[in-house]
């Protein structure tokens, strides 16, 4: 029996644990992901599919499990696997995805490198995903093809099965078309796009960008939001008020575009947050800190995140307001990237510098005023940082969404904590209530954060009250049925008021 929804998704929805010399398929340790969230839909459709690749050193080796059926809380579904080479991956995903489009995606022009991309691979791993979810798909059914990394699936895929409706969600921004149009293969991957039914951003200014970017290299109209937001109202109350409907047409065909930002599961970190082991580890936590106040820092090691520019304000903090030595301490979470990539290993590297010199210049024997760490954190042991920390200090230059300023705020049940929020992150468009801070400008950077070490309780519990009314209201269920009724499919009903 084939599929009704088929999700592509490049990584493969469990963790493979080889138990007595036997693999076996085991749920996801982190349940903060998209992952848990893109597989719950399973529950809807009669028969579900999920499209991922897998290592093979020889792909045509006759031993490779290309279908496997998982049965999970989530329900029966098969996964079906590419067997891609060390070769195809380092092509498809650490140099054309990494190093060609994600500093385009991010406004990144000057670390674009063209020249060792192999496009005749990317296309070839495309198709193969395509072929791969036509072959799963039944009549009709709903492909959710998900990032940049498989661009050109959609436009393979309508070749292969006209029948299929297909949604695509970009988890990134979507850059201006002065910046997209930066990529050769731009009028391939826009006609791809186009390609689909729905194609979905987490903000409407990523969907702006998408739209001047199509009308900047191909004839197409767009139908007035308002306009369709008024008939889709009709039609469902549901639709959150930063969700923006446009229409594009394209080559006879209407696509819709669909602004809705992907958010968490607060109820699951409310009750991580509220638990026996948050208590006792956010104990232990205040123990040390004592009456120094905590700032807190998560994310990846990557040139988007800001952590550079981070680290050099809380440097000038030191420097300027002697009065705050000893009394504060910036815990600096920047998760080490696996990929073997000079620009990753390099900002790696100005990381450690930057922190040894700060240590080195302000620490004393009792006093250690900056603690970075590279390593994952276990989620829930993040939790109980988010629970300590007087000021998430979020900075990225650049960001799709950013959910550690989600999950922050979704933690803090006792209703207190800052959020200091760069305005380059999706996210900031939701958190009117957050500070807001420029991480090019030193002055921004450098005033937010004092702002907020010094905010009385009373301005820094009204402004979280607002923020989690947000983080309530547009959580990762939200998102979920914003995507279902972009395709005019059946919603679930929202029980989270009564
Ligand atoms: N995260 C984690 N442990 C860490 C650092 C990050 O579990 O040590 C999780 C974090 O809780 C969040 C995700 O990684 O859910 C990062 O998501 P975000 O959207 O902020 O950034 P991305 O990495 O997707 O750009």
């Amino acid at each position: 029996m084939r599929s009704n929804l088929v999700i592509v998704y490049h990584r493969q929805p469990y963790e493979e644990v080889e138990v007595n010399g036997k693999i076996e398929y085991h749920e996801n340790k982190s349940p903060n992901g998209i992952v848990p969230t893109l597989k719950s839909f399973f529950g809807r459709f009669e028969k579900g599919a999920w499209i991922a690749w897998k290592y093979a050193d020889d792909p045509a080796n006759p031993d490779f499990e290309r279908v496997v059926e998982i049965e999970d809380t989530y329900g029966k579904y098969n996964v079906s696997r590419l067997p891609l080479t060390r070769e195809q991956v380092s092509s498809f995903y650490h140099v054309t995805s990494k190093e060609a489009f994600w500093p385009i995606l991010h406004g990144f022009k000057e670390r674009y490198n063209y020249d060792p991309v192999d496009w005749s691979t990317f296309r070839e791993v495309n198709w193969a995903f395509a072929e791969a979810a036509a072959a799963e798909a039944a009549e009709g059914a709903v492909v959710w093809v998900h990032d940049y990394n498989l661009w050109l699936v959609p436009a393979y895929l309508r070749r292969l099965r006209p029948d299929v409706k297909i949604s695509f969600f970009h988890h990134t921004p979507f850059p201006s078309a002065d910046i997209f149009n930066v990529l050769p293969w731009r009028k391939e991957i826009l006609e791809s796009l186009l390609a689909c039914d729905v194609v979905g951003f987490h903000i409407p200014r990523y969907v702006n960008n998408f739209v001047s970017a199509a009308r900047s290299l191909l004839e197409v109209s767009t139908k007035t939001r308002e306009k369709v937001k008024d008939e889709l109202k009709a039609e469902t109350s549901a639709l959150s008020e930063q969700s923006v409907i446009t229409e594009v047409s394209y080559q006879g065909r209407t696509i819709r575009l669909q602004a809705s930002p992907v958010g968490v599961d607060v109820d699951y970190i409310e009750s991580l947050a509220n638990s026996e082991e948050t208590a006792t580890k956010l104990a232990e936590i205040r123990e040390t800190l004592g009456d120094r106040q905590l700032i807190l820092s998560v994310g990846r090691t990557d040139y988007t995140k800001g952590g550079i520019e981070q680290l050099e304000s809380y440097e000038r903090l030191l420097e300027s307001r002697p009065d705050l030595r000893g009394k504060v301490q910036l815990m600096h979470v920047s998760v080490m990237a696996n990929a073997n990539m000079t620009a990753y290993q390099q900002i790696q590297h100005d990381l450690e510098t930057l922190a040894g010199k700060i240590n080195g210049r302000f620490g004393s024997f009792d006093w250690q005023p900056l603690v970075l760490i590279s390593r994952p954190v276990p989620f829930k042991e993040l939790v109980a940082y988010y629970r300590a920390a007087d000021v998430a200090w979020i900075t990225p230059l650049a960001d799709g969404m950013n959910l550690v300023c989600k999950e922050y705020c979704a933690a803090r049940t006792d209703g207190d904590g800052v959020l200091v929020l760069s305005e380059f992150a999706g996210a900031a468009v939701e958190f009117a209530s957050a500070v807001p801070t420029n991480p090019f400008s030193w002055k921004s950077m450098d005033s937010a954060i004092q702002y907020a070490l010094e905010m009385p309780e009373d301005e820094r519990r009204g402004r979280m009250e607002l923020a989690r009314q947000i983080v309530r209201k547009q959580d990762i269920r939200y998102w979920a049925e914003d995507q279902m009724m972009a395709l005019d499919l059946p919603t679930m009903p929202d029980t989270r008021d009564a």
